[in-house]
């Protein structure tokens, strides 16, 4: 069987250190690896509108930031199939026949979109197409017949409810769809990267991001504003490591180079740990170190940006062609979901001629 990559991203503002490290990076490397046989990366413009649906300035807006940030990372058009969500009508279709395979008591028990739901105030007006997103998103999967799907945790139950459906779907009209893997990242500070103010999850919807196209001065400001262990006031007391967003970030960071290059009197990370919980370790000399590691990690990220900043029209023409491929792609599947629904009323030759046979009877 093939291996093939799905994954994306919603345009709802540019991407940030927890998209970097939950998936971003990875994309890339596997990318690099050569291991895949096709990679598909989606804009999922539709996927946002089901919460911003009186906002659609703000998704198209950030369709070429998310693609710029794309292209500075890494990702290269040449071996990734970059495309835009609802360009391929064909998603919708899947999603509206995979929603008879899901129940809604089903939707409602999903962790994930329990959290945003509440995040976002929706508790007693819930539209409709965010309660059913996780369906489409079975439906952007499928349609790519994707093996592998490299996300952060949050997407962990989007991933198992997609399992779910194609199971049924193979079950009921006969073996069809592809079952996905998740590939969540080695590295557990990755799973979920907290917000640089100590909250769960840097997200762009909660303000507490670092964004790959901040300038060197928006990071050190963030980074130097940072949630430390509120209980560390004085540089002599004794501090904690655990949910001490800077050590958390140093875990998801920091290589054994960093401390050569920038802060050779420690050994490694354990023993900046120690001496902070030891105390005598004040929170500046950590987070200005953190801030020296970001800086080189982003630096090569926003050189490589600047040039695509050159060609926005060229970056458009990269995301129309490769709609275009994803396109084909998925109204390949579409067409095999049809005929295996036994929906496809016009192209079945021996459909047309039995119903003939029984009307002459
Ligand atoms: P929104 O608030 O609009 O949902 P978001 O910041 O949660 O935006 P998404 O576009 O929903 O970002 O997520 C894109 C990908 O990035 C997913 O694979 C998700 O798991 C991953 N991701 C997002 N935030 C983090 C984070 N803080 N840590 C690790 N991975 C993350
Ligand atoms: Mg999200």
């Amino acid at each position: 069987m093939k291996k093939i990559i799905l994954t994306g991203d919603r345009p709802t503002g540019r991407l940030h250190l927890g998209h970097y490290v939950g998936s971003l990076k990875r994309r890339v490397e596997l990318q690099n690896s050569g291991e895949f046989d096709r990679i598909f990366i989606m804009i999922a413009d539709a996927q946002a509108l089901t919460d911003n649906a009186d906002n659609p300035g703000k998704i198209r807006d950030n369709i070429i930031e998310v693609a710029l940030d794309y292209l500075s990372c890494g990702l290269d058009p040449s071996r990734s199939t970059i495309f835009i969500q609802s360009q391929i009508a064909e998603l919708c279709e899947l999603t509206f026949y995979y929603m008879n395979l899901v129940t809604v008591s089903r939707l409602q028990r999903n962790p994930t979109v329990k959290s945003e739901i509440q995040m976002r105030n929706f508790e007693t007006s819930i539209p409709v197409g965010f309660f059913t997103y996780p369906i489409s998103q079975a439906s952007d999967i499928t349609a790519f017949k994707a093996t592998t799907v490299p996300v952060g945790e949050d997407q962990e139950p989007m991933i198992e409810q997609t399992r779910e459906i194609v199971r049924k779907f193979n079950s009921v009209y006969g073996e069809t769809l592809v079952e996905p893997e998740i590939l969540l990242p080695d590295n557990s500070a990755c799973l979920r990267l907290p917000g640089t103010d100590g909250k769960a999850k840097m997200s762009k919807s909660l303000g507490n991001c670092i964004y790959l196209s901040d300038t060197p001065e928006d990071v050190r400001k963030k980074v130097m504003g940072m949630f430390t262990d509120p209980g560390h006031i004085k540089v002599e007391d004794p501090g904690q490591v655990e949910g001490n967003t800077v050590f958390t970030y140093l875990d998801a960071f920091s290589r054994p180079e960093h401390f050569t290059e920038f802060l050779p009197d420690y050994a490694g990370l354990d023993e900046l740990k120690e001496h902070y919980r030891r105390g005598g370790l004040g929170d500046v000399k950590v987070k200005k170190f953190l801030n020296a590691i970001l800086q080189a990690e982003l630096e090569p990220v926003r050189q490589r940006r600047k040039e695509f900043e050159k060609d926005i029209p060229g970056v458009y023409e990269m995301l129309r062609k490769g709609t275009e491929t994803a396109r084909t792609v998925a109204a390949q599947t579409l067409a095999e979901v049809r005929s295996a629904m036994r929906i496809n009323y016009f192209d079945d030759e021996e459909l047309i001629r039995s119903q003939a046979e029984k009307f002459s009877r």
